[in-house]
């Protein structure tokens, strides 16, 4: 397990479920001293054994109940996780789900003869069944408690979420993607100083558009995670919510969009936001080589324009040699990143950060 920043207060447990987000979230609440756990994103079917069911066996053998699961979006490295996850489960130990309904229904298939899918399943329908879903979607402006946290949601906002239902028709339907290959051509020889002269373009995406992206915030307190999401989305939120450059939003962590995708960091989105603190869920040797080294470039570049004498940390979700050659000694001096790893193979990366109220 990672070292504490701070000191404790709330985790943030970032899971290796390759090119694909899972994340487990937990904090005590100072005013009822209770436990409370949310989970972000499911990872793929056959990553969901290794990673987020040892937690979920945990929390039911302690009695704990998760207070809200969010699945940012229907690809299926955030959604895949889902099939064992009720196969498993069902709807119990958790009181509610965030999930944006789409068109293309997600469908769970290949029940086992211990519970009663045999059929595929409508997720939504089947969440709705049981009343632990939102019945319209979640969209910007949305603000939810759960015990002293508050989640304020930034991304999908109403106009854009109503064009990834109309787009949604035209796109491929779920599927598990991301086969691993073991020659894909990164960005990791090329220097940072060079990467950031790169014209920034945008995801086409219409599902990553729909990602649900969201501020936690506990006492002063604030973390950002951004599922798949677009930078313009979030941008669009957080200067309507009054940030600016000369008055960014201030956090304690911030979950790079889309796995480390060039496409979905821009120079814009980081000038909005006062971090020293970054967490990237991807694997190495993915098709799309994430993460790209050139939105982390952004990342740096704007983050020590900023702060020139403070730290970055990176955290990543994979102990792999390739991702530890993303920054050469030299960068690493210059722009005095920290990067960190996980120690073990299944528990994935701990951020830990204290709240101060
Ligand atoms: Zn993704």
């Amino acid at each position: 397990m990672e070292k504490v920043i701070h000191k404790y207060n709330c985790i943030i447990n970032a899971l290796p479920v390759r090119c694909g987000d899972c994340l487990y979230i937990n904090f005590l609440d100072n005013t009822s001293k209770i436990s409370r756990h949310i989970i972000v994103d499911a990872g793929y079917s056959n990553t969901y054994h290794r990673t987020l069911k040892p937690i979920i066996d945990r929390l039911a053998k302690e009695g704990s109940e998760i207070d809200l699961f969010i699945l940012t979006h229907t690809d299926g490295d955030h959604i895949g996780g889902m099939k064992p996850h009720i196969i498993n489960f069902g709807v119990n130990g958790i009181k509610q789900f965030w999930f944006n309904y789409a068109p293309t229904p997600f469908t769970l298939k290949d029940g086992t003869d211990e519970v009663s899918i045999k059929q595929g399943i409508n997720l939504r329908d089947y969440l709705l069944k049981f009343g632990k879903v939102n019945s319209s979607p979640i969209l910007t402006g949305h603000v939810e408690k759960i015990g002293d946290g508050i989640i304020t949601v930034l991304s999908p906002d109403n106009e854009q979420f109503n064009r990834f239902v109309e787009e949604w028709r035209n796109e491929e339907p779920y599927s598990e993607g991301d086969v691993a290959i073991t020659t894909t051509t990164t960005d990791y020889s090329e220097p940072i100083a060079d990467l950031i002269h790169n014209e920034y373009e945008p995801d086409s995406s219409w599902s990553n558009r729909s990602s649900i992206a969201f501020v936690l915030q506990l006492g002063s307190k604030k973390v950002m995670l951004t599922g798949d999401a677009h930078p313009d989305v979030i941008i669009s939120a957080l200067r309507t919510q009054g940030y600016t450059p000369d008055n960014p939003i201030q956090l304690e962590l911030m979950k790079i969009s889309h796995h480390g995708s060039k496409a979905n960091t821009s120079d814009e989105l980081i000038k909005l936001v006062d971090c020293q603190c970054f967490l990237i869920s991807s694997n190495e040797g993915n098709k799309h080589s994430f993460p790209h080294k050139e939105a982390l470039a952004r990342v740096i570049w704007v983050t020590h324009q900023r702060r020139p004498k403070t730290p970055i940390h990176i955290y990543f979700t994979y102990n792999s040699s390739i991702l530890k050659e993303i920054f050469s000694s030299e960068e690493q001096k210059e722009f005095m990143l920290i990067c960190h790893y996980p120690e073990t193979g299944n528990e994935g990366i701990t951020i830990t950060f204290c709240a101060d109220e």
